[in-house]
């Protein structure tokens, strides 16, 4: 259904990216990856992708938090592949400490790279999409899109507000043909974000890892486990294809119960 779609995944040198990245390219679609990372690791992933699922991939290196950067990256890849059907918000990073003492240039760094980039990546992109009468944006936010934790203050405003942005890019396309816009809000994830979050926790309590991620599974989730990319990455298929053509506007929780409860 996707195939020959063009793609571009923020931030997918790495986890959730890498995933969703991947599986866009099992169903059919040209790829544009992004991200930071070793040069040659991300090399291999690029040529990885074309081999393996037989599609384009491409590289674009902008750092997001930069309206420049993402304005060319959009530009870059309309240029190369004639148009941008599909765009994932995903790159993301965390910092955690009291408000008190949480230092200015993270909270800067938290707002520009989990909230910002999504609006100029959207603001970037929208005009070609608008054009075609056709596109899916799909914002990688969590479940601290929905519900707060101590420690995560520029997290949790930052993936409120990417909530709201979706709500609002949603309205503002209604009526654009079949454009729709949404949010997925994931529990935890095994990814280097959660790993150093796990190997702090750990340090601070003096305790072994695997108790600091049993704890962590704990809690905030009714199911002591964590979602894989790849069930991320399902689910940024099933709202890309027509039969999610009616859901816009909307989060979509994959959090192993740590919302409902
Ligand atoms: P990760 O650290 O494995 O990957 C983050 C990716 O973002 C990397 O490719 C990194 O290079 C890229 N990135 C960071 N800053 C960037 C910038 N300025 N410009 C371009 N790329 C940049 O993290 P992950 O766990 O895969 O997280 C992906 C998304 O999922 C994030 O938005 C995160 O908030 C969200 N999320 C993760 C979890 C989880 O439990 N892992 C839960 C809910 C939501």
């Amino acid at each position: 259904m996707l195939k020959g779609k063009t793609a571009i995944v923020t931030g997918s040198t790495s986890g959730i990216g890498l995933g969703i990245a991947q599986k866009l390219a099992g169903e059919g679609c040209n790829i544009i990856i992004n991200g930071f990372g070793d040069k040659d690791a991300i090399e291999k992933e690029r040529a990885g992708i074309e081999k393996n699922y037989k599609v384009k991939c491409i590289y674009l290196g902008a750092d997001i938090s930069k309206p420049a950067e993402v304005e060319k990256m959009i530009q870059d890849a309309e240029k190369e592949f004639g148009g941008i059907d599909i765009l994932v918000n995903n790159a993301g990073i965390q910092f955690v400490a009291p408000i008190e003492e949480f230092p200015v240039e993270k909270w800067d760094a938290v707002i520009s790279t989990n909230l910002s980039a999504s609006f100029f990546t959207i603001k970037y992109a929208l005009a070609g999409m608008k054009k075609k009468q056709s596109g899916r944006i799909v914002n990688i936010a969590s479940a601290h899109g929905l519900v707060a934790s101590t420690g995560k203050a520029a997290y949790v405003a930052a993936k409120h507000g990417l909530v709201g942005l979706t709500k609002v890019v949603a309205l503002e396309i209604a009526n654009h043909g079949d454009i729709t816009c949404n949010a997925i809000c994931p529990g935890w994830v095994y990814t280097p974000l959660v790993e150093k979050q796990i190997k702090d926790n750990a340090a601070k309590e003096g305790i072994s890892e695997d108790k600091a991620k049993e704890e962590m599974l704990s809690e905030k989730q009714a199911v002591h486990e964590f979602a894989t990319p790849e069930q991320i990455a399902g689910l940024v298929i099933y709202l890309c294809s027509d039969s999610a053509k009616s859901i816009t506007g909307t989060t979509i929780s994959i959090d192993n119960g740590w919302t409902c409860q």
